[in-house]
């Protein structure tokens, strides 16, 4: 088969995911940008590379180096800065103490859910992400994993949900993930199923019927996390796919990182939430950064969070205030920092 003929018959969100941008002047010229503002240090592309589809792009406004998407995704040489208390694994995940074995996956933080790495890559970089110096390499999730998940289940009768995760699990195949979730349904202790991605934010086309059919048709309770970080962020196409979850009985709702530039003020976390329920998506949790190094300029002091959070509550219904929390390696929930311990 000929390469057009590859890219014709493939999904469209594959599609997109084989053109996304990997060259930051590519990006830069794209939206308008001069590279040279950016890049007197063009080593930080080194650190983790530079991924932004083009349905993230096109939501990116032209002409503007401050575009809160921008900044997400766009490598600056900030992140060669050595901060103190920023390490490359701030949840320490990659230790011993929590992960059952590493190299197929699974992690277990939490007693009544275990948590899945199915796929170590995503469709985007984002230059904050706490798992940047993951060995994404050794992750492998296939069906000598799935089993080994399936027993490690069955001994621990108390896990009662399992959370797919990333990188991005979404970046799986319908195929594979027809054939996990069926491998999970048949596990009867469990009840939930929830799936953390950022993939439809930055492609809506990863929606598909298929994927809405496989979501659906489980006895599980099944819960899509978005993490979204800004409104510009939700497009009318994503708006438009998350329609057919949502009408499917899925339910869906947002986890976003507070982010020094992006959305550190009352207006844009207002504005993201009110967006979200807009599509039917519950603000769930706002995080404060994981202190992972190469990400020290996009932080948030806690008394900033907590004045932005009580702005946000002034402003909205309980219900579409998320949780302030922060994650903090080791402790088996998340510490919750709002202020004067509100809602706890
Ligand atoms: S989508 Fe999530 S896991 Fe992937 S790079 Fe972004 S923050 Fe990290």
């Amino acid at each position: 088969m000929n390469q057009q003929a590859t890219l014709l018959t493939r999904p469209d969100w594959r599609l997109e995911l084989q053109q996304a941008f990997r060259n930051p002047n590519d990006l830069l010229e794209y939206v308008g940008l001069d590279a040279s503002q950016f890049f007197e240090d063009s080593r930080a592309r080194e650190l983790f590379p530079l991924l932004v589809p083009r349905p993230f792009a096109r939501l990116i406004k032209p002409g503007d180096a401050n575009d809160p998407l921008l900044r997400q995704v766009l490598p600056l040489k900030q992140e060669f800065d050595d901060t103190p208390g920023y390490t490359a694994d701030p949840l320490l995940e990659q230790g011993d103490n929590v992960a059952v074995d590493k190299n197929q996956g699974l992690l277990h933080k939490y007693q009544s859910r275990i948590l899945i790495i199915l796929k170590g890559g995503c469709a985007v970089n984002c230059r904050y992400c706490f798992r940047r110096h993951f060995p994404y390499q050794e992750i492998r999730f296939s069906q000598q994993e799935l089993s080994q998940t399936i027993d490690y289940l069955t001994r621990n009768p108390q896990i009662n949900e399992v959370i797919l995760s990333g990188g991005d699990p979404l970046m799986a195949s319908d195929k594979t993930l027809t054939r996990i979730i069926d491998a999970l349904s048949n596990v009867t202790q469990l009840k939930r199923l929830r799936i953390h991605s950022r993939l439809p934010i930055v492609i809506p086309t990863r929606i598909t019927e298929t994927l809405v059919g496989i979501l659906a048709n489980t006895r599980l309770k099944t819960s899509l996390v978005l993490h979204a970080n800004h409104a510009n962020e939700i497009s009318a196409e994503l708006k438009h796919r998350l329609a057919s979850l949502y009408k499917a009985g899925i339910h869906l709702f947002n986890q976003s990182v507070l982010l020094k530039g992006v959305n550190d003020n009352v207006d844009s976390l207002t504005e993201l939430s009110e967006s979200l329920f807009d599509c039917d998506v519950l603000p769930y949790y706002l995080h404060q950064l994981d202190k992972v190094s190469g990400a020290a300029h996009f932080e948030v002091s806690d008394d900033t969070a907590q004045q932005l959070w009580l702005g946000m509550n002034a402003r909205l219904p309980g219900f579409l205030v998320p949780k302030l929390v922060r994650e903090v390696g080791g402790e088996n929930s998340k510490t919750a920092i709002m202020p004067d311990g509100r809602f706890k």
